[in-house]
């Protein structure tokens, strides 16, 4: 597949093969130091996302399948397939002789280890772990992914996990309050935020509360068994302080 580019500085016309995506060489024109784009996720992502919702798997089977060469694993592809999998379930990657959780895990690791810095990758790689790995297997990824790039659904993500399943409330508020620091619109993160802070005693800040509004969200909104797991973690919690002292 040929990939058409223009240099970012001088704009001068350049097209090359898919297989030198990621080749770093000097602009003719303009002496640059330029890199042969991958727009893959660009081009294609909204299209897939939109066929995904509406549960066309087969046209996005079509879609991806050129993409997918064993010698040269397409850099994205990793990605395609975690949104496939957090988007369409595991039914919707297995179409054809389309992968299980394992194998997309596998092609995920492939390419962290071309892109070992891509915060992308690491919190797509927590979604399919989250699939088939024990907890503190996915909970390290999504760490990985929040230190590599301070992000609120990496934080989310984390303090579900701390709540889920690790029965740390405090953790859990922490992630949650990250999460809510970096502009979080999750009414989840809020959800949890109302019923934490007055459960610990405190005031909610006034920052958020803004913020729980915009995106929805209201205490109400937790299921029961939620809301009596935080009364139960915060007592546990202020017993054991209790107990230090
Ligand atoms: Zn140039």
């Amino acid at each position: 597949m040929t990939i058409n580019f223009n240099c970012p500085e001088c704009g001068k016309k350049y097209s090359t093969e898919d297989k030198n995506i990621g080749f770093k060489f000097v602009c003719k024109q303009c002496k640059t130091k330029i890199q042969v784009p991958d727009d893959f996720i660009q081009e294609n992502l909204n299209d897939i996302e939109k066929l995904l919702d509406e549960k066309k798997y087969d046209d996005v089977w079509k879609k991806i399948k050129p993409y997918l060469n064993p010698k040269n694993p397409h850099k994205e592809i990793g990605i395609i397939y975690s949104i496939l999998a957090t988007k369409g379930g595991r039914n919707c990657v297995r179409i054809e002789e389309t992968p299980t959780w394992e194998d997309i895990a596998k092609i995920i690791d492939k390419t962290i280890i071309k892109d070992p810095t891509n915060s992308d990758l690491f919190y797509y790689r927590g979604v399919v772990s989250n699939g088939f790995e024990p907890p503190e297997k996915a909970y390290k990824y999504f760490l990985k992914s929040y230190k590599l790039r301070e992000r609120a659904d990496a934080a989310e993500m984390l303090a579900l996990f701390s709540f889920n399943d690790f029965d740390n409330i405090t953790a859990t508020k922490k992630w949650f309050e990250r999460a809510a620091d970096l502009g979080s619109k999750s009414s989840t993160v809020y959800n949890f935020l109302l019923v934490i802070y007055p459960e610990f005693g405190e005031h909610m800040p006034q920052q958020y509360l803004d913020q729980a509004e915009i995106a929805g969200s209201s205490r109400y909104s937790l299921s029961n068994e939620a809301f009596q797991k935080i009364i139960d973690l915060v007592e546990e919690e202020k017993k054991r302080l209790e107990d230090q002292i």
